[in-house]
């Protein structure tokens, strides 16, 4: 059956890795239609800030499938990345990235390097909401959903039981951020407990970095929230031999993007240098969750290509007599092996999956949320015992200060004179004894402050859930 698929050339390097990528594809038969739609660098020149014509969606929403080049993101303000924007609209909340060492051929000093990342994609520091608070602090916020910490692991268990993988580790900062990594964590240990024909490991990001730069053989699957994900599967990449040569998949409910994990590189665009192995991982992904056999054909051809010392200029080859050529030359090499099998390399694998099934999602248990206080940000320049007092004066029958913080360390009572201070101040108000917090409770203690001539720059309210604290302590509390 003729599969119909959304396809957007790109930018820099784009148009020709994606012109190679549908030359293969062509001539090992893969039954697909194309609806080609531009997206991307110059339509954010064209005045289009998402980078995307509205008409584009419609395509996508209609293939549910977009196979895309890299794309460029402007700097400048205002300007927002499309790449970002097309996995959140499309609720693609996984981001697939397989990495394996092609030794003995491509030169790499880890000859058993295979690692299967799978990173969330939607949440974390990407949601994108940053302020500028005050003339000296700025903020973005890290948002970690349970549900959405509960799909992407659930999902990566299936996977990695799909592909005969045995070990996951998770990857997170909860020793720091208890609550936003620790629900990440959380969500990770709970699925363990549904697989238990699979090991699972914890390791702190930065030492898990450490040890994936150093000993990545000892890793199999490594599950992560969104920013230590997309850092780490660069450095996975880079330590498989080049960037140029990984693909990824963004998956989601009702739709999937397959693209390279490389960018637009602009520096060797428009040469005919570009290797397009990475765009065409990403298309083989493709593939093979469409359950079409072309995927290992064409995927045995490609190792047969390297194996025969065919390569371009991003990649080290360990053979003598190598050859080093452009990107057409190399599709054609591909092209001319369709129906070849590598003989050092380890075959594709030619059993015909499709797609693995999308866990659901638990839904999230009631809970019992009490309102206990408040953390009121002020704009403020001066001492923080002077803060104190005037803070200390104020008459809520509700509410009282109970600590000064600023950056997160307290500085009042009892902070240090060392301590530097910003003009950003976190004045965290809580219930008087016997007295009961309700809204009308802060909106008073706002009132106050603003009586008092402070400026108020947000709020965040304190709530227990189920008994447990919902909100971290400060630094030196
Ligand atoms: P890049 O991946 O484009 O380039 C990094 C280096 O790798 C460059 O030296 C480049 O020449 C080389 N390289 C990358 N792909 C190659 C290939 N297929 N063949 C040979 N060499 C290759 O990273 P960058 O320079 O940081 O980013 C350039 C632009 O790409 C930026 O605008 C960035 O926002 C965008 N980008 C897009 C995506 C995406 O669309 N998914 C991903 C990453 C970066």
């Amino acid at each position: 059956m003729t599969r119909a698929i959304t396809m957007a050339r790109g930018d820099g390097i784009g148009p020709e890795i994606m012109d190679a990528t549908l030359f293969i594809l062509k001539e090992a038969g893969c039954p697909i239609e194309y609806e080609e739609v531009r997206m991307g660098e110059t339509l954010h020149h064209e005045g289009h800030a998402a980078g995307i014509h509205p008409e584009v969606w419609d395509s996508i929403h209609r293939t549910g499938i977009l196979l895309k080049s890299p794309m460029a993101t402007p700097q400048g303000k205002g300007v927002k990345s499309l790449n970002v924007t097309l996995r959140k609209s499309l609720g693609l909340f996984a981001n697939i990235r397989p990495v394996k060492s092609l030794s003995p051929i491509v030169a790499g000093r880890f000859p058993k390097l295979d690692i299967l990342i799978v990173r969330e994609n939607e949440e974390d520091l990407y949601a994108g909401i940053e302020h500028r608070q005050t003339a000296e602090v700025t903020q973005c916020l890290k948002l970690i959903s349970r549900p959405g910490s509960d799909q992407l692991v659930l999902y990566a268990f299936e996977l990695a039981r799909a592909n005969g993988r045995k070990h996951l580790t998770c990857m997170t900062k909860d020793n720091i951020m208890k609550i936003t990594d620790g629900t990440f964590r959380a969500a990770f240990t709970d699925a363990a407990v549904k697989y238990p024909d699979l090991t699972t490991s914890h390791m702190i990001i930065d030492i898990g970095t450490a040890h994936v730069a150093t000993r990545p053989e000892s890793f199999d699957v490594i599950v992560l929230p969104n920013l230590y994900g997309d850092i780490l599967s660069d450095v996975v990449a880079e330590l498989s031999g080049s960037v140029g040569l990984a693909g990824s998949c963004n998956l989601g409910r009702t739709a999937a993007m397959y693209e390279a994990i490389h960018g637009s590189a602009p520096d060797i665009a428009g040469k005919g240098i570009a290797n397009p192995s990475g765009l065409l991982a990403g298309a083989i992904m493709m593939l093979r969750d469409f359950g079409m056999s072309q995927a290992a054909l064409i995927e045995n051809a490609w190792l047969k290509t390297l194996e025969d010392g065919i390569h371009t200029g991003d990649v080290k080859l360990t053979l003598e007599n190598s050859q080093r050529v452009g990107t057409r030359a190399f599709a054609e090499a591909v092209v001319a092996r369709l129906g070849q099998k590598p003989s050092i390399l380890k075959a594709a694998d030619e059993t015909v999956h499709g797609p693995v099934k999308i866990p659901d999602v638990p839904p999230t248990p009631a809970v019992d949320k009490k309102l206990v206080g408040v953390d009121v940000f002020l704009d403020w320049i001066g001492m923080p015992d002077d803060l104190g007092a005037a803070l200390a004066a104020m008459t809520n029958p509700d509410l009282r200060i109970k600590l000064i913080s600023n950056r997160g360390i307290t500085v009042w009572p009892n902070g240090f004179k060392e301590t530097f201070c910003t003009d950003h101040w976190r004045c965290r108000f809580i219930a008087r004894d016997g007295a009961t917090v309700t809204p009308q409770s802060i909106i008073k203690q706002l009132q106050i402050c603003a009586e008092a001539g402070f400026d108020t720059i947000k709020t965040e309210n304190l709530y227990y859930f189920d008994g447990e604290k919902g909100y971290s302590s400060a630094q030196g509390e």
